[in-house]
């Protein structure tokens, strides 16, 4: 029983590692920029020494084995030992349902676990590795020290046994989260104007400025906590609207004011 069960972790450790290694690998190749002559840059005029880009490629490889564990460990005590709640039977109202509820789910785990990880206590131990790297690109995403992933990153060990959501679906939203975190690293604003705010959906602004001023701006999806519990950048939606003109995106009205 213990054999089948190590080699069903194995056996679901591996190819989510590569899924997650595959997706940080060509979202960061396509949205990597550390040209700080680049007009569109938020942080302008600034770059990440070829040292330090180095140091966050080869920390978010070992960082991505460890959530790609949590994950399987999840998963086996789910799909091995029933430990948890039943998948709800799949069909396309309830993939949608559950995935919409899982990225709820995970936005307020991240929000509350990153804001406790900013405290005095914990931030130089655990999660100061994270901020090392100003500006971040976005091989920074998975720059996580392994504790620091045990509180960020263990809801997709956790997920499994409290949510009645298939494997997959989970799957789907960690791989989507990697997208949008990786992105979100970029130091370059590539969202539309469907995070033209007061909308709900963090931009790259969002997460730039958490790396710039610090102790604000700690949910991964939405701008909801942010906003509720005051810890919103004061300046957050009108340099959001001044990058969104400037990349010219379309569904960004050229003469909006920002009263
Ligand atoms: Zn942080
Ligand atoms: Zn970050």
């Amino acid at each position: 029983m213990i054999l089948g069960a190590a080699l069903q972790l194995i056996g679901t450790t591996a190819p989510v590692y590569a899924l997650l290694l595959s997706t940080y690998f060509a979202t960061g190749w396509l949205s990597f920029c550390n040209d700080p002559a680049r007009a569109d840059k938020i942080q302008k005029g600034r770059a990440l020494s070829a040292e330090k880009v180095r140091r966050d490629i080869l920390q978010s490889i070992r960082s991505l084995f460890s959530i790609a564990l949590m994950f399987s460990i999840g998963h086996t005590l789910y799909a091995r030992f029933h430990i948890g709640f039943t998948a709800w039977p799949t069909s396309i109202f309830s993939v949608i349902l559950s995935f919409l509820i899982s990225m709820v789910a995970y936005d307020t785990w991240f929000y509350w676990m990153h804001r406790l990880l900013h405290s005095k206590l914990l931030y130089r131990p655990i999660h100061r590795l994270h901020h090392l790297s100003l500006p971040s690109v976005a091989w920074s995403n998975n720059s996580d020290a392994l504790l620091d992933n045990l509180f960020l990153q263990s809801y997709w060990m956790v997920a499994h046994l409290i949510l009645p959501i298939s494997p997959v679906v989970l799957l789907v939203h960690k791989l989507y989260d990697e997208i949008s975190g990786v992105i979100g690293h970029s130091g370059v604003e590539h969202a539309g104007g469907i995070c033209w705010p007061p909308s709900p959906l963090i931009s790259v602004t969002h997460h730039d400025q958490h790396h710039r001023f610090f102790n604000c701006n700690y949910a991964p999806h939405f701008t909801l906590w942010d906003r509720l519990m005051g810890t919103l950048h004061h300046s957050h939606d009108a340099e959001l609207k001044e990058n969104l003109r400037q990349r010219r995106l379309p569904s960004a009205p050229e003469n909006h004011s920002d009263a």
